[in-house]
């Protein structure tokens, strides 16, 4: 007997979210949260802060297209020469921990 149902395949309910560098679609928890605040621009690691967020990949190469434009671009704001030191800074101790 053969318990098999139709083709469909199974839907999961996983978050996705898109890379703002690469575009790449992913499941959300391979992606960091970037928020704007009224301070700035930050990483939500806890993907909890209000504010308009993106994501981006923990790699060298979307995380510098994104602090090169492609962040301004999907948060509606330019960064600053701190926006940007704070979010290199923190790639770099990510990195480095690993
Ligand atoms: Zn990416």
């Amino acid at each position: 007997m053969s318990k098999a149902k139709s083709a469909a395949p199974r839907v999961k309910h996983v978050p996705q979210r898109t890379c703002v560098a690469c575009r790449a679609v992913q499941a959300k928890r391979t992606l960091v949260r970037l928020v704007r605040t009224p301070e700035g621009v930050f990483v939500d690691e806890q993907g909890k802060r209000p504010g308009r967020g993106a994501y981006l990949h923990l790699e060298a190469e979307c995380w510098q297209r994104g602090l090169r434009g492609a962040l301004d671009k999907a948060l509606r704001t330019a960064l600053t020469a701190e926006d940007r030191e704070r979010l290199e800074g923190y790639y770099r101790s990510v990195v480095e921990k690993n």
